[in-house]
């Protein structure tokens, strides 16, 4: 998963792109960049925060009316320097790309780029598989004289090629910015406007906080399979150009998100809240008598305080949490992600003290979280420890950029029944959310389930995911 940022108006944008991807830092700490257009492009990226990669940034050497920025979060490819994004061409126009989400027929573009066009990836970030896609494709274009159509044209050819999520920003120097998503819709991108002295400022972002953070006024979200390109004049113009059946990450709301960004015009915090209050009626069947509901701070609060409303049983903070520690699932090995947790939480001493706590997460992935926890409160002197996992067991990997690691590692994958979980982490007893129940809440916004249902929207064949698994094993972060 990765964060973007896209800017295009009358003022300088350099620092507003910094100070933006600080509010999506969340949603990649392996690696952060920018890039702006004042003549040339001018880049900066490295791995690390955000804070570091610009620790010693001079503005003046960024000052540009257009710009993007970017996050990472390796799920492919690997946390080198060279994968970082944003990336730039020069030929046959200069075009600069962010993206974020997964390509999955990254091999199939990758011969058939080679085979094409002579051109060889020097990285193995699928950015550079959408850029150049693109880039092939413009030049079969008339490029003296370039016309809004033919840049449509091109993204609709770029969505037949590449399959998997991606919501992508580019600049076409000379030209304009564009911003296009895949036909399905399944990662985030909303569009915003400000309007300054000098004129309007448009911004694409994967997250509304960002909009909030740097005062822009939200317009809306991205369409699936919908390109928006904003000329140099700054005319806004926008075609659905190949549209699926939409399947919105859901993910995004469970946990990727920031609570107080809105997709769709959900707001995450109360999408939790809602789930939260959706898990009473499985909760109560399970027959679990907690005296206390407690949250794994940070991204549980919401779903514990739902729940406990719900089902009338006192909602604590129990866990006090080193705000200064990163997440511990974007740590890239198994060894390092026990460290993190170690370091990250610690139990409130007279809340857990001799009761019964029933502990609510987002999710259970490998059970590392939640078995390290499940100590820690039976450390502590709780009398019984019950997890409850907000979101569906997680049985398939997500092959459009969350980082869900593989079906041999996931605990629900491995084991069929509840008690064999609970007693896997150490638990009284386990409680997850009904697929069915999530499913409901969604009725009316069509969502991307496969990390719980195995059914990928942009379908999967067994051999590709068998290759996704492979690779990512082999990645260094398996
Ligand atoms: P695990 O420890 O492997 O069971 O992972 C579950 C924990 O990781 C939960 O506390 C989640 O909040 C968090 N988590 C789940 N999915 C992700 C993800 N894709 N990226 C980062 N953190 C995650």
């Amino acid at each position: 998963m990765c964060g973007i940022i896209g800017l295009t108006g009358y003022e300088d944008i350099s620092a507003e792109l910094i100070n933006g991807l600080t509010v999506i830092q969340h949603r990649g700490q392996d690696a952060a960049g920018i890039v702006t257009l004042n003549g040339r492009f001018r880049m900066k990226k490295g791995p690390g925060h955000v804070s570091r990669v610009f620790r010693n940034y001079d503005p003046e050497a960024f000052r540009g009316k257009c710009g993007l920025g970017h996050v990472r979060y390796a799920t492919m490819g690997s946390t080198l320097e060279v994968d970082a994004q944003p990336i730039a061409v020069n030929y046959p126009y200069g075009l600069a790309m962010v993206h974020n989400g997964n390509v999955i027929n990254f091999q199939e573009l990758r011969k058939r780029l080679y085979d094409d066009n002579m051109r060889l990836l020097d990285t193995s970030n699928d950015v550079a598989l959408i850029l150049y896609s693109f880039a092939a494709q413009l030049e079969k274009k008339d490029l003296k004289n370039l016309k809004v159509d033919d840049i449509f044209d091109v993204v609709s050819e770029v969505q037949d090629l590449v399959k998997g999520a991606y919501s992508a920003l580019t600049i076409i120097a000379n030209k304009g910015f564009l911003a296009f998503t895949d036909p399905y819709g399944i990662r985030p991108l909303v569009m915003g406007k400000k309007y300054t002295d000098q004129g309007t400022v448009y911004a694409f972002a994967s997250e509304t906080t960002v909009f909030d953070f740097l005062g822009y006024e939200m317009i809306r979200d991205l369409e699936p399979g919908e390109a928006v390109f904003i000329d140099n004049e700054m005319n806004i113009h926008s075609k659905i150009l190949k549209k699926d059946k939409q399947a919105f990450c859901v993910f995004e709301y469970i946990y990727f998100a920031r609570e107080d960004s809105v997709f769709h015009k959900r707001l995450v915090a109360s999408e939790r809240v809602k789930m939260g209050k959706k898990l009473a009626k499985t909760f109560k069947e399970s027959g679990i008598d907690p005296d206390i509901i407690i949250d794994v701070p940070n991204s549980a609060y919401f779903f514990a305080s739902g729940l406990a409303e719900e089902v009338n049983v006192p909602y604590r903070r129990g866990l006090a949490k080193n705000r200064f520690i990163g997440r511990s699932f974007i740590t890239p090995t198994q060894k390092e992600r026990e460290n993190v947790v170690k370091q990250k939480l610690n139990p409130i001493k007279d809340i857990i003290k001799g009761r019964k706590v029933a502990v609510v997460d987002d999710s259970i992935v490998r059970g590392t979280t939640s078995r390290h926890i499940i100590h820690l409160l039976r450390e502590y002197g709780a009398e019984k420890v019950f997890f409850v996992s907000a979101s569906p067991p997680i049985k398939y990997p997500c092959i459009y950029g969350i980082d869900m690691s593989v079906r041999k590692e996931m605990v629900a994958s491995h084991y069929k029944n509840y008690e064999d979980i609970a007693r896997v982490i150490g638990a009284d007893a386990v409680v997850y959310q009904k697929l069915e129940d999530l499913q409901e809440l969604y009725h009316d916004l069509p969502i991307c389930d496969a990390c719980f249902s195995g059914n990928y929207p942009t379908g999967i064949t067994k051999e590709i995911l068998e290759h996704i698994e492979s690779e990512k094993m082999n990645s260094d972060r398996a």
